[in-house]
């Protein structure tokens, strides 16, 4: 069974049939693909508790209330004066849109229909604005002894003198500043009341509250959160102490790491967006190698030599999917399908062959092999594989086929290989004919097959090694590939 099954019965049997899943971010850099795993966990389990025939609704926040920490990498120095503004009330750094939170949502948001997910929307910011949180922020106050008993418990943390769950908001230079009492003071020298002051509620109590509010009854969220004496811990004793609300059932999920780089952070500049993997990524394989993993397991995403295996994995489970198979690689499928997908069987690391071999005219390859020439997916498959060769695929994946003859040494056996492989193309053989004839000619004569294989690539590519040879040559032009084998064999008739 696949993992977000169990998470919705878990789910069901706790809750009821009604549910409300919830997931978000504080926008405060780019939104990477390590983001998407909380949003795509939350849109599985969504879909899995609907499976089951209950209700439920997918939410996603956007923490836009939060300060801006620290002046990251990404931005310019000036912005040292707003650390601290709500993000929501920081300019954008690049100017294009009305707010630095709303610059950094924006293209998330776009992509996530791309990617099968449409959550409702909302934000901290207008919720606060529109006393959304009211309620929550009085009983907070009210009961502010309660409240950081709990913390203090909870977390082994001292509280400072005069702590109230509350942030305000300093009227005078608009950065958020610490509560003193029923007073505030924030670090640029000003004072005011309390009670008079715009604000939120501070994480470890927003959260609870935000969860009675919106009735969260499922919420994914990084083992941060989750640790001991985390967030959550507080949370759940707020919610059911103060709130009267029962915390929703947890999903903890790992982080993403980009293989070679570390984990995913926008922050450390290690961030690949969703938008910039659409590159080389169908919407349906983000969506998988997040479904294909448990929550708790770490990913290590592998865009070089890793791709093309990724690809091979999801065209297995879709067609297990096909075929109604109840493994969980099909499951994991079944719960990873975007739009409706055309039935094709053209393997990803043939695009990319194909691509190489004809550049201006791909379908023509792809005629030749046999292979699905036509549709949406074909023609998405293929520009994903051009865009992999630019931008990622290791050297060994790369290769152009040499129009004139290229002048090689070549052995008396491996002379014999290519005449072998010239009469295999003759019949009318494919890849596996093509590759059985380079192994039985190679066997048969006692050579290393490094020295069969490399005698192919010579006289094609010029260099000893390149893609799999028996599906590489069978998408070559006939005719070309007898005369060159045979040029190079010196056996040619002309
Ligand atoms: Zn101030």
């Amino acid at each position: 069974m696949h993992w977000a099954h169990p998470e919705a019965n878990d789910a069901i049997e706790e809750r009821g049939t009604e549910h409300v899943v919830a997931c978000g971010i504080s926008p405060s850099g780019p939104i990477h693909y390590g983001n998407f795993r909380e949003v795509a966990t939350a849109d599985l389990l969504n879909r899995a508790i609907q499976r089951s025939e209950a209700e439920s609704d997918l939410i996603w926040i956007s923490d836009d209330f939060d300060p801006l920490r620290k002046v990251y990498p990404f931005l310019p120095e000036d912005f040292e004066e707003h650390v601290g503004k709500p993000l929501s009330e920081v300019p954008d750094p690049d100017g294009c849109h009305d707010f630095y939170s709303r610059h950094f949502e924006e293209p998330f948001l776009e992509t996530l229909p791309v990617l099968g997910v449409e959550p409702e929307v909302k934000r901290a910011s207008e919720m606060y604005a529109s006393g959304g949180y009211s309620d929550a922020v009085a009983t907070a106050l009210y009961r502010t002894d309660e409240i950081a008993a709990i913390i203090e418990e909870v977390t082994g943390r001292q509280l400072p003198k005069g702590w109230r769950p509350f942030n305000p908001i300093c009227e005078e230079c608009g950065r958020f500043a610490d509560p003193a009492g029923d007073e505030y003071h924030c670090g640029h020298g000003h004072t005011g009341n309390l009670s008079e002051a715009r604000g939120k509620l501070p994480w470890r109590v927003d959260w609870p509250a935000r969860w009675k509010i919106l009735g969260v009854t499922v919420e994914p969220f990084g083992k941060d959160h989750a640790a001991s004496g985390g967030s959550y811990d507080t949370g759940r004793r707020i919610a059911r102490q103060v709130f009267g609300y029962e915390p929703p059932h947890p999903v903890v999920y790992e982080q993403i790491g980009l293989k070679g780089e570390g984990e995913m952070s926008s922050s450390a500049g290690v961030a690949v967006t969703p938008r910039q993997l659409l590159r080389v990524m169908e919407p349906e394989l983000m969506r998988f190698v997040i479904a294909s993993t448990r929550p708790k397991k770490h990913i290590e995403l592998d865009l070089g030599h890793g791709l093309p295996r990724l690809y091979d994995e999801v065209d297995r489970a879709e067609e297990a999917w096909r075929n109604d198979d109840p493994g969980v690689e099909a499951t994991a499928f079944a719960l990873s399908t975007v739009n409706d997908v055309d039935e094709m069987d053209l393997p990803f690391s043939h695009a990319v062959n194909a691509v190489q071999v004809d550049p201006d005219d791909p379908l023509k390859v792809l005629r030749r092999t046999h292979h699905s020439d036509h549709g949406p997916r074909v023609e998405g498959r293929l520009r994903r594989a051009r865009n992999w060769v630019e931008d990622y695929a290791p050297e060994s994946f790369l290769f152009s086929v040499q129009e004139e003859t290229p002048d090689v040494e070549l052995t008396g056996e491996q002379k014999r290989v290519l005449e072998a492989v010239a009469e295999a193309v003759e019949r009318g053989g494919g890849g596996d004919e093509v590759q059985n004839a380079i192994y039985e000619t190679g066997n048969s004569l006692d050579m290393a097959l490094g020295d069969a294989f490399a005698a192919v690539y010579r006289a094609l590519l010029g260099q000893d090694d390149g893609p799999r040879a028996g599906p590489f040559v069978a998408a070559l032009d006939r005719d070309f590939v007898i005369k060159r084998f045979r040029d190079v064999a010196g056996t040619s008739d002309g």
